[in-house]
């Protein structure tokens, strides 16, 4: 079976435009950004989604994300910052390796996330249900 790409640019079998390493994780520059400066931050180790990874590294891994947004307010002088992350082939997740997008926002820079809908009748009323803890 063919390994995970993400794992072939951590191990260095694939050129990635890295900005740093440590331990626990990977960031680099994603291939088709969104904007300028557009970064993934992974961990080193194979999670395939947010299901999958422990909540200890997962914590590991948004304290990097975090410092990776501040990176960029700091460097790119940016102050609006998108962070988001996939799972699974609906929402999109084309990597099957989990992965934070930090995505730095200029004025017009014409990138557009997911179009909103809205609830109509009991719809409100079922999902509240559904999700009340
Ligand atoms: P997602 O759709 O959330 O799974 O995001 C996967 C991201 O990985 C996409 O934004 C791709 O542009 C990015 N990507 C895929 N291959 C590479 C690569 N070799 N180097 C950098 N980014 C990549």
């Amino acid at each position: 079976m063919n390994e995970c790409i993400f794992c072939r640019i951590i191990k260095g079998q694939i050129l990635a435009h890295k900005l740093y390493e440590n331990d626990n994780v990977f960031v680099f520059l994603d291939i088709n950004p969104y904007t300028r400066g557009h970064t993934l931050v992974i961990p080193k180790k194979h999670y395939q989604d947010i299901f999958d990874i422990p909540d200890k590294e997962l914590e590991i891994l948004i304290k990097e994300v975090k410092k990776v947004a501040e990176l960029q307010r700091d460097k790119l002088k940016v102050k609006d910052i998108n962070i988001f992350q996939r799972n699974g082939l609906l929402a999109g997740q084309e990597v099957d390796h989990i992965h934070f997008h930090v995505v730095p926002r200029y004025e017009n820079d014409e990138v557009e996330m997911l179009p909103r809908g809205q609830y109509t009748g009991k719809d409100f009323e079922e999902v509240i249900k559904l999700l009340t803890r």
